[in-house]
């Protein structure tokens, strides 16, 4: 039997996508590095569930930062830099939109990505839109290179560099998408149309940091979305086998209970399967946990304690998954992800998000048209994802039922009702999740599904820029959704390869030191 062993270089506690790269990186750097998880299974969010015949996928509708080898994005560059090699599908458009009219019909718009694709459509369906496309697509692209900036220069960014080669990020640093769009004088319509994976975030374009969603955007548009061939399974348990191989540990149904700070110093951690002793962890359970539930009250410090309570949890989120007996062809579904909204004002779709029963905005993605094999010839897998606003707090547990299904009936009429097609006589299996599902599985705070929310006074430069003032305590560092930079699956496994090689230089800096 293999000796129980307590002592280590590194901790990390969770794998989902930060915790499982930053595990990976320490290993890769030669650390003696153990990764627990309270679940049995890798990935956090980032897995895959099956019911009958259908293997679902439980998060990812498109992974941005992608590329291919001959424009490598940063996830490329940074599984390869580890060694991880997946199966990708390039995904053939953006998005499609629904976009309601006055008369209650709707306009259906096709968009692609690829920067000039994407303009020349905007072109196509707003003339004259074309210059102003292409100059919002270069400030994003400003925005990418300036954060890939900050984050090799690790929080400490030359002054004089960050004002002569990223103007755009520093001005829109301060600024919402809102503000951005206007200035460019774009028209209603293309802001619209731009705007639109707000609905990923939660975040109106009037709040959400203009630099951030800029990022996001240039994610998508330059790389394309990408999706792995068997679900982030595939992803999450190829992170892990490869932290294996390069000789880390890792401990399923394992639970961080309490962490030992001492003078100011990680010491160690209770697990449920022994005492750990580590003068590194770095977490990938948000602030929220390691500060309210892991670490003893008084050993927090107050800087720390006051940024969790400033920053607010993102949107809760809630899914419908639908194995059908029919093909997306048979069905009349060509797309992949369709983005349906119930009104031409974003404020109103936000404001329906905070009532159970007035949110009828929504994005389907159609699994198989993303993934030939996603299930059997002749069926085919949608998913409904929706977000809310606290709307879920108000549920009583003896509702609970009720009003999960009484949603996801309303979802799938509305939807056939717009594309005039059947799903209900085709539904062979079905499953709901809702914010309770998303807590419980990840420990993400109220069921928000996207850490914390991106306002413009919390932008992607402030958190660059402050990732190392914000964190004080000596030895612990933070990976994922919840930490320095924001949610989505590329900048968590970036976050991860963040945490874990400035471990690395933590443990360096006192090997020298000492
Ligand atoms: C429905 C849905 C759709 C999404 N769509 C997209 C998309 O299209 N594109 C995109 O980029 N992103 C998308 N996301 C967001 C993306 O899934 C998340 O941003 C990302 O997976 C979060 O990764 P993370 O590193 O923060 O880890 P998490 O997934 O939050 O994992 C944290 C891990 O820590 C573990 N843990 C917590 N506490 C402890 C403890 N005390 N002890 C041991 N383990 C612990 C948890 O069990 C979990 O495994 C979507 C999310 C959802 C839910």
């Amino acid at each position: 039997m293999k000796k129980f062993d307590n002592n280590y270089d590194v901790l990390v506690i969770g794998a989902g996508n930060g915790g499982l790269v930053a595990a990976a990186t320490c290993a890769n750097k030669g650390l003696k590095t153990l990764l627990i998880e309270q679940h049995n299974v890798p990935g956090g969010f980032a897995s895959s569930f099956v019911r009958g015949r259908f293997e679902f996928e439980p998060a990812l509708h498109e992974l941005g930062n992608v590329g291919n080898d001959q424009n490598k994005g940063d996830v490329k560059q940074c599984f390869d830099n580890l060694g991880i090699k997946i199966d990708w599908n390039l995904i053939s458009e953006a998005f499609t939109i629904l976009i309601p009219q006055e008369d209650g019909t709707q306009k259906i718009y096709k968009i692609p990505y690829g920067r000039d694709e994407f303009a020349k459509a905007c072109e196509q369906i707003e003339k004259g839109s074309y210059e102003k496309v292409k100059k919002f697509i270069d400030i994003c692209e400003n925005c990418y290179f300036a954060a890939r900036y900050l984050r090799e220069s690790r929080g400490n960014p030359d002054v004089e560099i960050m004002k002569t080669k990223y103007v755009n990020y520093l001005t829109t640093a301060n600024s919402t998408l809102d503000d951005v769009l206007r200035k460019l004088k774009m028209p209603k319509l293309i802001k619209f149309i731009i705007e639109a994976y707000w609905l990923y975030l939660g975040t109106t374009p009037k709040d959400i940091s203009a630099s951030l969603y800029a990022i996001m955007f240039y994610e998508y548009i330059e790389f394309g979305p990408y999706i792995p061939e068997m679900r982030s399974h595939e992803i999450s348990q190829t992170i892990a086998n490869r932290f294996e191989e390069l000789g880390g540990e890792i401990w399923y149904n394992t639970k961080a209970e309490k962490i030992d700070v001492c003078d100011g110093k990680i010491v160690g951690c209770q697990t449920s399967r022994g005492y750990i002793k580590t003068n590194h962890i770095i977490s990938n359970a948000s602030p929220h946990i390691v500060y309210g539930d892991l670490i003893e009250n008084d050993k927090v410090p107050n800087i720390e304690r006051n940024l969790t309570g400033m920053r607010k949890p993102a949107s809760q989120g809630y899914c419908v998954f639908l194995g059908l007996d029919i093909s997306a062809e048979k069905l009349g579904l060509t797309d992949y992800s369709y983005f349906v909204v119930n009104s031409k004002n974003h404020d109103e779709v936000y404001e329906d998000m905070h009532d159970i029963d007035k949110n009828n905005s929504y994005i389907v993605v159609v699994q198989n048209n993303g993934c030939k094999s996603a299930s059997e010839k002749g069926t085919c897998i949608l998913s409904f994802t929706t977000l809310y606003e606290d709307a879920w707090n108000d549920v009583k547990e003896e509702e609970y039922f009720d009003v999960k299904n009484k949603i996801a009936k309303r979802f799938i009429e509305n939807f056939e009702q717009k594309m005039n097609i059947d799903i209900t006589s085709h539904i062979e299996e079905i499953e709901v999740a809702t914010p309770v599902t998303f807590a419980r599985y990840t420990g993400s705070k109220n069921g928000a599904i996207y850490g914390y929310k991106c306002y413009v006074n919390d932008s992607a430069y402030v958190r660059g820029k402050n990732m190392d003032l914000y964190y004080t305590i000596d030895g612990l560092r933070f990976c994922g959704g919840n930490s320095h930079f924001s949610h989505g699956y590329s900048i968590t496994y970036i976050s991860g390869e963040v945490a874990g090689n400035k471990t690395f230089g933590d443990i360096k800096a006192k090997q020298k030191g000492a």
